[in-house]
């Protein structure tokens, strides 16, 4: 299929608003179109399936210098504009027009996925070349229209503004199938376009949950309190341990997987935990588990392992120098698939299989009850050792892969907010372009003002509370160094910030970062003297881990 008739429908979607526009005029596309697999992942911007963990990889940065070539400019020139758009896409096509197309031939969706797909397996010397070369090849031959898309492909930012919704909407409608089905479908095969092959073949209803392809994984809202847990999933309710590691789905068959909640395999990075479940968990099966670092009896904070999860060399030192506990909570799979049976009774499946050794593999304790007292003391019992929280589940509730319902719920202890002093921003892109739409936060430590994270949420477009207008028009005020799209500001400028949680960061120099920040208002009453210090920072820390 040529790339041009997708790029139309691109550019009818991002003209659309209308949700059921935009589901019109995606389904009847899908409907007809050859490429079903590679279009679908073309049209959510990405050129792999999802559980792919190949990655484009290409910054700004190279971009401007691939446009710079094309266009036969400097990258300054194009820099220039890029400030003014907000989008190197636009920018590529603006500059096109201007030179005139002698030779080119017509791209084919094959070929943009061919040499966007190749760019992620290019490596070492002279890679740089050769990536700017496979992108340039395409701009080079790109008609009009072509290069936007081919451009924000590449940053993998495509702005049609068809979200997961959407896709799914449309794939029914194409197809004739319930949206129920394809959204159960894709919760198991974690790929649109794998999910619109099976529509098309009429057998949505086949996808099975298999061993060894990993499934999206069960979520939890946050409530505020133990009566709003009992209110979201009824009485009795389960309330377990919430263990700070990270997520891990257990595949035993054969041999054993183990999958991130982002479907990354690590099982390389943890031949012990693999080693441990081959001897203490019988049958083939599926389950749900957290990995948590540990010494001696006490658990670690998730920062403590992190580094376990990305480490590709000396792997078995850093099994012995890290050791970590496999938490189970769920089973999902066992001689069949049991996402449709109630989680009391995967509990007595999974408990029948797992042999436990502490401080190897244990299942999650928890507490059932019906009521408040009670559980608000096992809550206050469980901060006071150290857990984040707790998951409270209902116990007849399905698994109900990759969604937020009330089947689970999660509570954890509230924090106060911070006063924090913004320190430098970055400029915006599309609807944002002009504003300063992320800005650096930091805290007081003496005299020095230390970044604790960035923050672009709780801040409106339009009026009411405070707006991306006014804090770039009292921050430009403030600039003291222009870097491109980002800038730094003389620290006046204090923000009230709320934050589910305070991390161990490396990425700022508090040491310290915040999980989902958002701006609750502009201090206008305290000045930068009155913001919190790192000590309050670490206070809070301390206590959100009980104290510890
Ligand atoms: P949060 O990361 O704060 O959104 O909390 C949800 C995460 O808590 C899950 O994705 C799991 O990784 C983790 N978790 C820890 N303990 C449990 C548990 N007992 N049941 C389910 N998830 C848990």
């Amino acid at each position: 299929m040529k790339y041009i008739e997708l790029v139309k429908v691109y550019e009818e979607l991002e003209k659309t608003s209308g949700r059921l526009d935009k589901v019109e005029i995606l389904s009847k596309f899908l409907k007809k179109t050859k490429d079903l697999e590679d279009v679908v992942h073309l049209i959510q911007g990405r050129v792999f399936s999802r559980l792919d963990e190949r990655k484009i990889g290409m910054s700004s940065r190279l971009v401007l210098k691939v446009i710079s070539k094309v266009i036969g400019s400097k990258v300054s020139e194009v820099e220039k504009k890029w400030r003014k758009v907000g989008d190197l896409g636009k920018v590529v096509e603006e500059l096109k027009k201007k030179q005139s197309v002698l030779f080119s031939k017509d791209l084919t969706v094959g070929k943009v996925v061919e040499n966007l797909r190749k760019l992620s397996e290019l490596e070492g010397k002279g890679s740089i070349d050769r990536k700017i070369g496979l992108v340039v090849e395409l701009l080079n031959n790109a008609k009009k229209g072509e290069g936007k898309f081919i451009v924000r492909t590449v940053l993998e930012d495509l702005r049609i503004g068809v979200a997961e919704g959407v896709l799914r909407d449309s794939i029914g409608k194409a197809f004739d199938v319930e949206v129920e089905e394809v959204e159960r479908a894709y919760n198991v095969l974690v790929d649109y376009g794998k999910v619109s092959e099976v529509a098309k073949e009429g057998k949505i209803n086949k996808v099975k949950v298999k061993i060894g392809r990993p499934i999206k994984v069960m979520l939890a809202v946050l409530v505020k309190n133990v009566k709003e847990a009992f209110e979201a999933v009824g009485k009795p309710a389960l309330f377990e341990e919430k263990i700070d590691g990270f997520r891990v789905q257990v595949h035993k068959g054969k041999e054993v997987k183990l999958f991130t909640r982002r479907m990354e395999d690590v099982s390389k990075q943890f031949p012990d935990v693999v080693e441990v479940v081959e001897k203490n968990v019988k049958g083939e099966c599926i389950l749900d588990c957290e990995i948590v670092g540990i010494e001696g009896k006490k658990h670690l904070p998730f920062q403590k392992i992190s580094q376990r999860i990305k480490r590709k060399y000396d792997i078995e030192e850093m099994s012995k120098k890290f050791p970590v506990e496999l938490n189970v909570f769920d089973i999902m799979f066992y001689e069949k698939s049991l996402i449709d049976e109630k989680l009391k009774d995967r509990r007595k499946i999974m408990k029948k299989l797992v042999k436990e050794i502490k401080g190897k593999i244990v299942l999650v304790k928890g507490l059932e009850s019906k009521n408040v007292k009670e559980s608000v003391k096992f809550f206050e019992k469980s901060i006071k050792n150290g857990l984040e929280g707790l998951m409270i589940k209902n116990l007849n509730s399905k698994y109900k892969a990759g969604r937020y319902v009330n089947g689970w719920v999660k509570l954890k202890e509230v924090l106060e907010p911070l006063d924090l002093v913004v320190v430098g921003a970055e400029y915006g892109k599309g609807k944002r372009s002009g504003w300063l739409s992320s800005f650096d936060l930091a805290c007081k430590d003496g005299d020095k003002f230390l970044e604790i994270g960035k923050v672009g949420t709780g801040i409106k477009e339009k009026t009411e509370g405070v707006t991306f207008g006014e804090l770039t028009k009292k921050l430009k005020k403030l600039i003291v160094e222009d870097k491109g799209r980002n800038v730094k500001v003389k620290p006046e400028l204090v923000l009230e910030v709320n934050y589910e949680e305070i991390q161990k960061s490396v990425n700022y120099r508090s040491g310290y970062g915040l999980r989902f920040p958002r701006v609750i208002r502009i201090r206008r009453d305290k000045s930068v003297d009155e913001i919190n210090t790192l000590s309050d920072v670490e206070n809070i820390y301390r206590k959100q881990k009980g104290g510890k």
